[in-house]
């Protein structure tokens, strides 16, 4: 399973506003599955992020003292190494916006 697929919503949407705002500082890939980076929040958290077991992954923030817990920073450098899933999510949230819309003026 992805790291995507095991986060909570909140984590997910979280982690996509923060990959907008370009919270990611000082990417690394350590090697073929695994990266470090920086990543600012309330203060600046160190996650080291591995994609073929997200479980292992592991961000010094408090949500994350529970190591299973995917929290934001980690979805956020999981967007940072995948650009390409964030535009998805993001195509994905405008269509599902505009679908919301669509319908409210369909009962009005
Ligand atoms: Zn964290």
């Amino acid at each position: 399973m992805g790291l995507l697929e095991i986060c909570s919503h909140n984590s997910y949407w979280r982690g996509l506003d923060y990959f907008e705002n370009k919270r990611v500082k000082s990417l690394k890939q350590i090697n073929r599955y695994e990266f470090e980076a920086d990543v600012e929040g309330t203060k600046t958290y160190h996650v080291h992020l591995d994609i073929a077991h997200p479980r292992k992954s592991t961000c010094t923030c408090p949500h994350a003292a529970d190591k299973s817990t995917i929290c934001k920073h980690k979805v956020v450098v999981y967007f940072s190494v995948f650009p390409e899933k964030a535009q998805e999510a993001i195509n994905v949230e405008n269509r599902s916006f505009r679908t919301g819309c669509k319908e409210k003026f369909k009962a009005t």
